[in-house]
C-alpha cells in the first residue's frame, strides 16, 4: 500500500526546511534558487550534486520558459528523478542458485534487521534461505539470528567463537547442498580493537569465493539514512575492500539527511555511485521496499 510511501515522504519531510514548502506561493526568481541551493546542502546532497541539479534546473526554467513556483518543483523533481535513476536496480534474485550474498555495515546500521526482512521478503517470493551468522564477535547478535531464524523458519549456521570466513565457507556449501535458493552471510560491524575489519571482510569474501568457485554473487553494504556526508566515505573503505555490488539504506523514515543518496548518484567524493537495491522506511518486518528513483525523488522534494 501507500503507507510506506507515506513514511518516507514524512520522514524525508524532515530534510532540512521541507524542500517542497519553499515552492508555496513564491515567485520564480534568485531568492528560490537560493533557498533551494541552501535546502539541497543541508540535506547532504553535497556540493556537487546540489549544483548539477541546479544547474539542470536553472536550463530547464529557461527552455521551458516556466515561470509558477510549481511547475519549477515538477521540474525539480524529473530533474532529481533522472539524477538518482543510475542507482535504481532490481536485485537479481535469480541470477544463481544459490545466490550468495555477503553483507556488510557498521554496527547499529540497520544490518540484522534488514537481514531479517530481506530473509522474509525473498521467502514470501517462494525462495528458501539459509543465513550464516558471521559476526561472531558478538554473541547477542548471533543469538539475535539464531533466535530469528528459528521464529521463521530459516536454517541459520553459527558458531561460537569460529572464524567468521570458517562460518561463510560451511554456509555456502550447506547452501549448495540444501538446494538453499538464498545464502546471505552477516558479517561483523566492528571488531576487537586489535583486529582490523576490512581485513576480516577480505578474507571472508576471499573464503566465500573459495567455497564458490568465484566470488560472493551480491556483496551488500548496509548504510544508515541519518549519517549524512559521512556515508561517502563509508561506502568507499567498503568497496575498496570487498567491491560492493549494492547498497541497502535504512531510517528514512526519520531523517534530516535525505539528499546523501544524490551525492552517491553523483559520485561525490570519489563515490562509485553503487546500486541501492533497497531502502528501509521503519522497523518492521515490511519496512524494506525496491528503490525506485522516481517515488524517492517526489518524496524528497514534495
Ligand atoms: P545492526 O547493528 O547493524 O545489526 O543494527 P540493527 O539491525 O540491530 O538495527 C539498529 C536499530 O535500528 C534497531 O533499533 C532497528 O530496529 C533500527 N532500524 C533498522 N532499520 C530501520 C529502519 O529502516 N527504520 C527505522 N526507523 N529503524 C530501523
Amino acid at each position: 500500500g501507500g503507507s510506506w510511501l507515506a513514511r518516507l515522504r514524512k520522514g524525508l519531510a524532515r530534510t532540512g526546511q521541507s524542500i517542497g514548502g519553499l515552492f508555496v506561493g513564491v515567485k520564480v526568481d534568485e531568492s528560490l534558487f537560493e533557498e533551494l541551493e541552501t535546502a539541497l546542502l543541508m540535506a547532504d546532497a553535497g556540493v556537487e550534486a546540489t549544483e548539477s541539479l541546479l544547474a539542470a534546473l536553472r536550463a530547464r526554467v529557461k527552455k521551458d520558459r516556466l515561470e509558477d513556483a510549481s511547475q519549477v518543483r515538477e521540474a525539480l523533481r524529473d530533474i532529481l528523478a533522472q539524477h538518482l535513476a543510475p542507482l535504481e536496480k532490481p536485485f537479481p534474485l535469480d541470477a544463481a542458485k544459490p545466490l550468495i550474498v555477503m553483507i556488510a555495515g557498521v554496527n547499529g546500521a540497520g544490518k540484522t534487521t534488514s537481514i531479517g526482512k530481506l530473509a522474509h521478503a525473498f521467502q514470501a517470493q517462494g525462495a528458501s534461505v539459509l543465513l550464516a551468522a558471521g559476526d561472531t564477535f558478538r554473541a547477542a547478535a548471533r543469538e539475535q539470528l539464531i533466535e530469528w531464524g528459528a521464529r521463521n523458519d530459516v536454517t541459520v549456521i553459527a558458531q561460537e567463537g569460529a572464524d567468521p570466513a570458517a562460518v561463510a565457507f560451511d554456509a555456502v556449501n550447506a547452501g549448495r547442498a540444501r538446494g538453499a535458493h538464498v545464502v546471505m552471510v552477516d558479517t561483523a560491524g566492528r571488531l576487537p580493537t586489535q583486529l582490523h575489519l576490512m581485513e576480516e571482510l577480505k578474507k571472508i569474501r576471499r573464503v566465500i569465493g573459495k567455497a564458490q568457485g568465484d566470488a560472493p554473487h551480491e556483496v551488500l553494504l548496509v548504510i544508515d539514512g541519518n549519517t549524512g556526508q559521512n556515508v561517502l566515505s563509508q561506502i568507499r573503505a567498503f568497496d575498496a575492500a570487498i567491491q560492493l555490488t549494492g547498497l541497502v539504506v535504512t531510517k528514512l523514515d526519520g531523517t534530516a539527511k535525505g539528499g546523501t543518496l544524490a551525492a552517491v548518484a553523483a559520485g561525490s567524493q570519489g563515490v562509485r555511485p553503487v546500486p541501492v537495491y533497497w531502502i528501509g522506511v521503519g522497523e518492521g518486518m515490511h519496512d524494506l521496499q525496491p528503490f525506485v528513483a522516481r517515488e524517492f525523488a517526489q518524496a524528497l522534494i514534495g
